[in-house]
């Protein structure tokens, strides 16, 4: 399954994401991994195993304290994380995500099911691979495309148009410090407006902390996020999405709106297969 957590907006974005992983640790448990963009260059933080192996690296180096989420920067901040739950690769730091290729670096749940094509295609122009893992086919795709792209939207459109597969994607690149791009198909992907700042997610828990507007992406939708607004096009037509409010509590929310995990997990069975 995978859980994934971004966000974009005015305060330190990995505290912030590792709590919200903390809400999607039943999405997998293989690895744990988060990324942010430091004055245009990706910093990447990764531990195979469980969150809590994350939550020590990131505490031993500072990168996490209690109560540094409340301060907010002047600058934006943007970040991308991710729980695996291996499909192509075997668990490894290797194979954790967030996965980079040159400035890009993305965030995945789902299966590439083309992705021995493209990686053939890729190794062809050169590209090295540092996994095993079909998601970081994407990652150097959208690279690929990005010097030849107006901006990173039409890099990760251009990709999508090449790959097959199920995804949920968010996209963080080096060159672009206020932006995360988003697509979904086939794979669960929310977004949580608030006022200043934007938060993605797998499922609705990791961001209810933080906001109660919610847009639910769906299957063709490609997005690009700034703080606190979202603009989604889909078949290359912009579509509006009205946000709505989640009135759950969170252990409700936790459930998915169902009575009991049971029943939430039955219901997840045919994403899930
Ligand atoms: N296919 C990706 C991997 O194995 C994502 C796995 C998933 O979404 O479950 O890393």
């Amino acid at each position: 399954m995978c859980g994934i957590v971004g966000y974009l907006g005015p305060r330190q974005a990995i505290p912030l994401i590792v709590g919200g992983l903390e809400k999607l640790e039943y999405r997998g448990y293989d690895s744990a991994g988060v990324a942010t963009n430091c004055d245009h260059s990706i910093e990447i933080f990764r531990a195979e195993g469980k969150l809590q192996n994350l939550k020590n690296l990131l505490k031993a180096k500072g990168i996490i304290q209690p109560g540094q989420e409340e301060g907010k920067s002047q600058k934006i901040q943007v970040g991308i994380g991710h729980t695996r739950w291996a499909t192509h690769g075997r668990p490894s730091e290797t194979n954790a995500h967030p996965h980079l290729a040159g400035r890009v670096c993305v965030v995945h749940n789902g299966i590439i099911e083309n992705y021995v094509d493209l990686r053939e295609k890729l190794q062809k122009q050169g590209c090295v691979f540092a996994s095993e893992t079909d998601t970081e086919i994407a990652a150097h795709l959208i690279n690929s495309h990005l010097a030849s792209s107006s901006s990173l939207l039409e890099a990760v459109r251009k990709s999508l148009n090449e790959i097959v597969g199920s995804y949920a994607l968010v996209v963080l690149c080096a060159d672009y410090p206020d932006t995360l791009v988003v697509a979904r198909n086939q794979s669960p992907l929310i977004v949580g407006l608030a006022e200043d700042e934007t938060f993605v997610a797998s499922d609705i828990p990791a961001i209810l902390e933080h906001t109660r507007r919610v847009v639910a992406m769906e299957d063709g939708d490609l997005a690009e996020i700034s703080p606190g607004g979202i603009r989604i096009e889909n078949k290359g037509q912009v579509v509006n999405r009205e946000p709505f409010v989640v009135t759950w509590d969170p252990v409700t929310a936790e459930k998915g709106g169902f009575r009991h995990f049971m029943l939430k997990e039955i219901h997840e069975q045919p994403q899930v297969i």
